[in-house]
């Protein structure tokens, strides 16, 4: 099983093959055919399985797919929520890197940094944005992020999430998701708190444990 058999479009093919990648990991292999096929997804898997790619992938081919559906200017379809700086920056560089012959633009926000670059780079225009919960919910309320667009959302880490206390910055970025989107919720554990976190988000979702 290669990653041209799951049906990956040449663009992203050959930055996989750039990168080196050439068979999927078992949660690639899993999640990759049931996000193509647009379906909601509840992933129990730790980093270092290969998770980010798990979602990049297909977000950058529906993404690639639907972009002769969007003119003028560019509007926030994906959204990726992730509990850390480090976490943010590194799923920036992984969808960075899968997409660079997709003109598939991303950036990443986080807390304990001035917000000026962020923000220009927003006004500029992004397809896909990665965040951390607080600093979301603050350049949202200020008026430099709307929700509205999104069409594809990802809570990474619920159950550091949880740890570190952003259950209800999470649950407010929630209720501004519009209701036609596709959603995915990655945990490594799944204790009630988190099932019911993932209910919240999810609509029937496919299970894929790694
Ligand atoms: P992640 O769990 O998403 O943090 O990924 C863990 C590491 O595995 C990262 O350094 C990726 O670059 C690498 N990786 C992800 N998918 C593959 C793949 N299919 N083949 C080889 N390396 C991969």
């Amino acid at each position: 099983m290669t990653f041209k058999d799951l049906g990956i479009i040449d663009p992203i093919l050959k930055a996989l093959e750039a990168k080196g990648y050439t068979y999927p990991s078992p949660i690639q292999a899993q999640s990759i055919p049931i996000l193509l096929n647009r379906k909601d997804l509840l992933g129990c898997a730790q980093t270092g399985t290969g998770k980010t790619a798990a979602f990049a992938i297909p977000i950058l081919q529906h993404l690639y797919n639907d972009q002769y559906k969007s003119k003028g200017q560019r509007k926030i379809k994906a959204l990726i929520v992730t509990p850390t700086r480090e976490l943010a920056i590194q799923i920036g560089d992984s969808f960075t890197a899968y997409g660079k012959h997709t003109g598939i633009v991303n950036t990443v926000i986080f807390g304990g940094v001035k917000q000026g670059t962020q923000t220009k780079a927003l006004q500029r225009g992004v397809d896909i944005l990665v965040a951390t919960p607080g600093r979301l919910l603050d350049l949202i309320n200020q008026g430099y992020i709307s929700l509205k667009d999104v069409q594809y959302s990802v809570l990474d880490e619920a159950d550091h999430m949880l740890d570190m206390g952003f259950i209800h910055d999470i649950r407010r970025i929630i209720d501004q998701l519009p209701k036609r989107r596709q959603s995915l919720f990655f945990s490594a554990t799944m204790p009630p708190a988190i099932v019911k976190l993932s209910q919240k988000l999810l609509g029937n979702p496919e299970k894929v444990t790694i």
